[in-house]
């Protein structure tokens, strides 16, 4: 369980980030949900360790993760732009984490996350030959390498047009419940948090004022701001 204590992130004397508390279930599908420039990815970093907040805890059980650095915390993050290493095969990008394992078991490893991502055989691609859906699942794959117990996706769809998104969606929330991973998904449709999230959190203007599952926010919004973000998905 991951607990997410008054965050506060201050940029200047902006906050982009104010007084964010929650608490992420395990293996559940969080979206976070809110207009541009209202926080989303900086707390996506600061619960990654990019960013330190200002004020506020971030923690996991009894252990305090606000002061790890990022990769010594059970958490991972997907970036927007993918960020995939051109030069190296597809194999190479999802083991690219994975360093310390020996040969045998990194080629079983990578096997392993081909086949979760449907991209087994596509191993020695370069990502220039792929798709973007293609890619976005590679991506996944390599973020999922050294399973996290958390898995934060700064709009994990953005780059894909409207059929493949849908269509990767689904994918999305099969991995994520295949592995029993918890993913918090950044994204500004409301329609794909509805769809996808066991919980919502919409943030407005750096506070996140309201949390709940889907149906629960479209019943009772909580303040207009809410019911209009809400209001044209059916
Ligand atoms: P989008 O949906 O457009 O990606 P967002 O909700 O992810 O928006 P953030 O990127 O978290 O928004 O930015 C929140 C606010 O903090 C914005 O006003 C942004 O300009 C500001 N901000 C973010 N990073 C910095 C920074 N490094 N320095 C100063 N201001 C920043
Ligand atoms: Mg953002």
């Amino acid at each position: 369980r991951l607990r997410l204590e008054e965050l506060t992130k201050r940029f200047g004397t902006h906050r982009a980030v104010n007084a964010v508390s929650l608490d992420l279930e395990s293996g559940e599908f969080f979206c976070l949900l809110g207009p541009s420039g209202c926080g989303k990815s900086t707390l996506l970093r600061m619960i990654a360790g990019f960013e330190s907040p200002t004020a506020g805890r971030i923690l996991l059980g009894e252990q305090d993760l606000t002061a790890l650095p990022p990769h010594r915390r059970p958490v991972n993050m997907m970036f927007q732009s993918y960020a995939l290493f051109p030069h190296m095969s597809v194999a190479g990008n999802i083991g690219y984490g994975l360093k310390g394992l020996a040969r045998a078991a990194l080629a079983e490893r990578v096997a392993d996350l081909l086949k979760l991502v449907r991209l087994e055989g596509f191993g020695d691609r370069r990502p220039g030959t792929l798709s973007g859906g293609q890619r976005q699942r590679v991506a996944l794959a390599r973020a999922l390498a050294r399973e996290p117990k958390l898995l934060l996706l700064d709009e994990p769809l953005g780059a894909l047009d409207r059929g493949l998104r849908e269509e990767t969606q689904g994918e999305l929330r099969a991995v994520q419940r295949r592995l029993g991973t918890a993913f918090v998904v950044v994204t500004h449709d409301p329609e794909e948090a509805m769809m996808l999230a066991d919980r919502i959190g919409v943030m407005e203007a750096g506070r996140l004022v309201q949390v709940g599952p889907p149906a629960d926010l479209y019943r009772r919004p909580a303040s207009r701001f809410v019911a209009g973000l809400l209001g044209d998905v059916n």
